[in-house]
């Protein structure tokens, strides 16, 4: 059986940056479980695994563009600390969740200049080339409530 469209595939992964810094690992834990061409892992990711067999191990380095995208500029933004009612302490490096243009996200305090804020609506690993040491451990078909979900169910995958 190969990697294909709504399989239900079992991998374990290790993720390193071009300093080969490790991100994160599964090794130690739970293998990830996803549904092949449901988008629920990175696109550059998925396509190195299509046609992937089981016990196949590979490395692949994903650009930035096909992992967490590229860093938009704008998507740096200062804002008056007034916008930040409620929190009594802002410190670089706090999140916060927020509506930004592309819909609700996660940014970070990257810099305070009195009463101006600086915010970063990247995701931390925009920008980012990503190496994968993929080893493929499972693969079998999805089940029809899986397929209508969009995700795994069962052990390490959705619970619901
Ligand atoms: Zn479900």
């Amino acid at each position: 059986m190969q990697v294909a469209d709504n399989m239900a595939v079992s991998i374990h992964y290790t993720l390193t940056n071009d300093e080969g810094e490790v991100i994160d690992s599964s090794i130690g834990n739970e293998p990830l479980v996803y549904l092949h061409g449901n988008g629920n892992i990175i696109s550059g990711l998925e396509q190195a695994l299509l046609g992937k067999s089981v016990g196949e191990q590979f490395t692949v380095r994903i650009a930035a563009a096909d992992a967490y995208g590229e860093l938009m500029q704008d998507r740096v933004q200062v804002i008056p600390r007034e916008m930040f009612e409620g929190v009594d302490v802002l410190e670089v490096g706090m999140q916060f969740h927020a509506d930004v243009s592309e819909g609700p996200g996660v940014v970070t305090i990257v810099a305070i200049n009195g009463d101006e804020v600086t915010i970063d609506g990247n995701h931390p690993l925009a920008g980012v080339p990503l190496t994968f040491d993929i080893e493929v451990l499972e693969i079998r078909p999805a089940s029809a409530e899986e397929m209508d979900h969009g995700h795994v169910h069962g052990p390490n995958g959705h619970h619901h």
